[in-house]
């Protein structure tokens, strides 16, 4: 198949009975030199599986194929996933994965390379819940509305650094790629692209994942607020409210909040937007030192 002609793509669709769905974010990557400078973004050894979401009627399923590498493809379209079976199904390299990867991905085994065109819908949850369920991968060379690009990049200080930005640096490196236009996606979106690379961070903080993100989304709750309300707030939920307090402390959350912010040498009225991870991290920390018992 050419995937590359849009009256191919059509013409092929119309054969299979097939159309292409908005609510599934399908936006087919026409441009094949884009396509390859994904691929080779992902810079995985010969014989690494790659897991691969979204691959639509298969058009880098088949080039990842082509150089040899072993792909675990995540696709929700039937149809799609028909026509992924009847050019892929028989070569042993290749499985496909039927469904919403949301729900399908934690079954499966970890792989060190994921590529993905992703669905506009998804990209954000899809990256934050591996995230946080600690489903890390080597490298990850995705495919994302540039807003989002920007919202996972983005440095303290920023208008678009959030909860989400913390996250992703949490975990992550995030290396902007190429900026892919319209004109290189069969329906051509009304936004442009970003490609992105993801590569993992050698020196993860070790905060309790369980308090570190509610915390972190916490302190953005409001974002343009100082952090010691927040904080306390978030401290009367998760502590008190559970009977958490360890002994030698003040048992009320302003106590408490008090001093998880002295350990971390803040003084409480910064703003989230404002500060690093190291920030976030220590605040974590204060708050799981300053409990007893477990978070899960
Ligand atoms: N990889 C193809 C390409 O680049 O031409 C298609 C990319 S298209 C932007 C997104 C693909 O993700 C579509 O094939 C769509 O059906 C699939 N998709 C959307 N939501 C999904 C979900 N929740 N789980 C798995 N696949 C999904």
């Amino acid at each position: 198949m050419n995937y590359n002609s849009v009256s191919e793509l059509r013409a092929f669709l119309e054969k299979q009975g097939l159309g292409m769905r908005k609510k599934y974010g399908q936006n087919f990557l026409i441009n094949p030199a884009v396509r390859w400078a994904l691929i080779d973004a992902l810079e995985a050894e010969p014989d690494a599986e790659i897991w691969e979401i979204g691959p639509g009627l298969g058009a880098m399923t088949g080039q990842l194929l082509e150089k040899g590498f072993p792909v675990r493809a995540f696709e929700i379209d039937p149809g799609f996933a028909r026509v992924l079976r009847e050019l892929f199904g028989s070569r042993p390299n290749f499985t496909l994965i039927e469904g919403d990867v949301m729900k399908t991905w934690p079954s499966q085994p970890a792989a060190q390379y994921l590529l993905g065109n992703l669905p506009y819908n998804i990209a954000a949850a899809l990256i934050a819940d591996m995230v946080e369920k600690k489903r890390l991968f080597r490298r990850m060379v995705l495919t994302v509305q540039r807003e989002v690009a920007f919202r996972m990049a983005a440095r303290p200080g920023s208008a678009d650094y959030s909860s989400f930005s913390v996250l992703c640096s949490s975990a992550y490196k995030v290396i902007p790629l190429m900026i892919i236009r319209g004109a290189s996606f069969y329906p051509r979106p009304n936004v442009d692209s970003q490609g992105l690379k993801l590569e993992l961070r050698k020196d993860i903080p070790g905060a309790c994942p369980a308090i570190f993100y509610p915390l972190v989304r916490s302190l953005f709750a409001s974002r343009r607020k100082m952090i010691k309300n927040n904080l306390r707030n978030f401290i009367f939920s998760v502590i008190i409210k559970k009977g958490r307090a360890a002994p030698n402390i003040g048992q009320t959350a302003e106590d408490i909040a008090g001093e998880a912010l002295a350990r971390s040498r803040l003084k409480g009225d910064e703003r989230a937007e404002n500060l690093g991870l190291e920030a976030f991290v220590s605040l974590a920390e204060a708050v799981e030192d300053l409990s007893s018992g477990r978070f899960e």
